[in-house]
């Protein structure tokens, strides 16, 4: 099955050898200065494309085209035909969906089989739900609060030109997000994928190409943060920034975006506290909790990667979760039975194979994995095994930084507001799950943790309308819900003089 994904028909003729291009003001062109990178089969460690190297000038023109395509005919479109526009684009993805995920599976690693997520109906749903909302863009009309001969009214009007960038590890999924609300509101686009998993955005721009688009509405740029990425964030025709990727980068983009105070929308690095009490049920919270840091071998932005279990259950809790550790299906993440496929790339590889050491280093006892996978085929890839790491404290550096790997420490707790504290005890604060039978226990947890969502007797719940962010260093805005199209808009007042 693995070996002959990309013999699939669909598949082959889009991964036909021939380099993959820029899409720029509505034609695919090659880079500028013709430079090419190759991407890789991370399972495999084989070629699978050659893509177009964006430099400067590439981003020039992309954003030249985006300006021109926002002040021209794109601007005429009204709030229902930009919603027929998405919703005609929700049915070209709904039918080429399958594509889109082996395209994930061959080029950034992501299991084909299991999606945690409700996969091609809520992917869709996302483009579904903001087609509503553009024709329900209202401002208001304001009677001003002091003595005053005039009326006011608000108007929100799209911000401009939005460069989206974001990382592998769900690249159609991102692409996704970010071309919803965008389109919804008027915005125009320039998408800057990951170098690693560019295939399945560029695929999904061929979908576009379908709509019969004004030119320059939608751009994509291949190629590297250092180039591509600095110039969109430091480009003054660049108006917002809608960033998912690590906290270092984010920080940089805040800098590198202040020569023309562009917006800037951050989804960023977490290092998510699972709570697990004794009174929760036990099968759903080991699993919960364990495949919220193993599935996709921990490359998730969400990753569970701190297991708070009450003392109690600890024992039963370890024993149960290293025996999912060491019986979950690792392997080529196109195979339908793989739960944790590679690592992205030999560099990730020995990130986390780096923090393996560390820990033991520091006094952490591994009692599941903890090493590379040398086995057959799978040494030709970047496997990682399954890994629980006991005998943890709360400084140690598996327990603060983010590894991006299936690593999952666990940690006993005593009482909830010693939990509270610890879970609250780091820089990030992107997500958090608790299990417990008791709601009024999992309400009063839910507003002490300081985290942007909170997952209670469930871990990686999404959907359209129900808004995604981080607090503290895990990000600024959002993603999905009402809450994220704000920051694609800006708020006039108008002031009628009544008199
Ligand atoms: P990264 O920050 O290195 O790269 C992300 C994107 O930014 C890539 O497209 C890259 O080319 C580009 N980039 C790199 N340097 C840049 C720069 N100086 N200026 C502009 N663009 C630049 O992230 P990564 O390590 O590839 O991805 C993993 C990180 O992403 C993890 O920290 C993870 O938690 C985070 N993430 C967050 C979310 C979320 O929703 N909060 C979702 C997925 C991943």
């Amino acid at each position: 099955m693995a070996a002959t994904l990309d013999r699939e028909p669909s598949i082959s003729a889009f991964l036909d050898g021939r380099p993959k291009r820029h899409l720029i003001n509505g034609e695919w062109v090659a880079s500028s200065s013709g430079a090419t990178y190759e991407t890789i089969n991370p399972s495999t460690g084989e070629s699978l494309a050659v893509l177009a190297e964006c430099t400067v000038e590439d981003v020039d023109r992309a954003v030249a085209a985006a300006r021109a395509a926002f002040e021209g005919r794109w601007s005429t479109f009204s709030p229902a035909e930009r919603q027929n526009v998405l919703l005609r684009f929700a049915d070209l993805v709904w039918d080429a969906y399958a594509e889109l995920r082996v395209l994930d599976a061959l080029d950034a690693g992501v299991p084909i089989g299991h999606d945690p997520t409700l996969g091609r109906e809520f992917m869709v749903e996302v483009l579904r739900y903001y087609a509503g909302w553009a024709t329900k863009l209202h401002g208001q009309a304001i009677r001003p609060a002091l003595p005053n001969p005039c009326f006011a009214y608000t108007v929100k009007e799209p911000v401009g030109v939005v460069a989206s960038i974001f990382p592998w590890n769900a690249p159609h999924s991102f692409a996704l997000w970010k071309l919803a609300p965008a389109l919804a509101t008027g915005c125009t686009i320039v998408l800057k994928p990951a170098e690693e998993g560019s295939l399945s955005p560029l695929r999904m721009c061929e979908l576009i190409q379908e709509l019969d688009l004004p030119p320059g509405v939608v751009n994509i740029l291949t190629g590297t943060g250092s180039t591509a990425g600095v110039a969109l964030t430091e480009h003054p025709g660049v108006d917002k920034i809608s960033f998912t990727g690590s906290t270092a980068t984010g920080q940089a983009i805040v800098r590198a975006s202040a020569g023309n105070l562009k917006r800037v929308t951050l989804e960023l690095g977490g290092k998510s506290p699972d709570i697990v009490f004794a009174d929760a049920k036990l099968d759903d919270a080991v699993l919960g909790t364990g495949m919220s840091i193993f599935w996709n071998a921990g490359q998730v932005c969400c990753a569970g990667s701190r297991t708070f279990v009450e003392r109690a259950i600890y024992d039963e809790f370890v024993e149960r979760l290293t025996i999912l550790a060491n019986t979950v299906k690792v392997g080529d993440s196109s195979h339908p039975d793989t739960v944790v496929g590679p690592l992205i790339s030999h560099r990730q590889l020995d990130r986390v194979t780096g923090y393996l050491e560390r820990g033991r280093a520091e006094g952490a006892r591994t009692l599941a994995g903890g090493a590379r996978l040398t086995d057959g085929a799978l040494g030709n890839g970047y496997f990682v095994s399954p890994t629980v790491f006991v005998d943890v404290r709360d400084d140690m550096e598996i327990a603060c930084e983010e590894i991006f790997g299936p690593v999952a420490s666990i940690l006993p707790f005593d009482t909830m507001d010693e939990v509270a504290r610890r879970a609250n005890l780091t820089e990030y604060g992107l997500r958090s799950g608790i299990w417990t039978s008791d709601i009024g226990k999992a309400h009063k947890l839910a507003r002490l943790l300081r985290t942007g969502v909170v997952w209670v007797n469930t871990y990686g719940q999404f959907d359209p309308a129900v808004p995604f962010g981080g607090y503290k260093m895990s990000g600024l805005g959002h993603e999905l819900g009402e809450a994220s199209l704000d920051d694609y808009l800006n708020v006039k007042s108008v002031w009628i003089n009544t008199e």
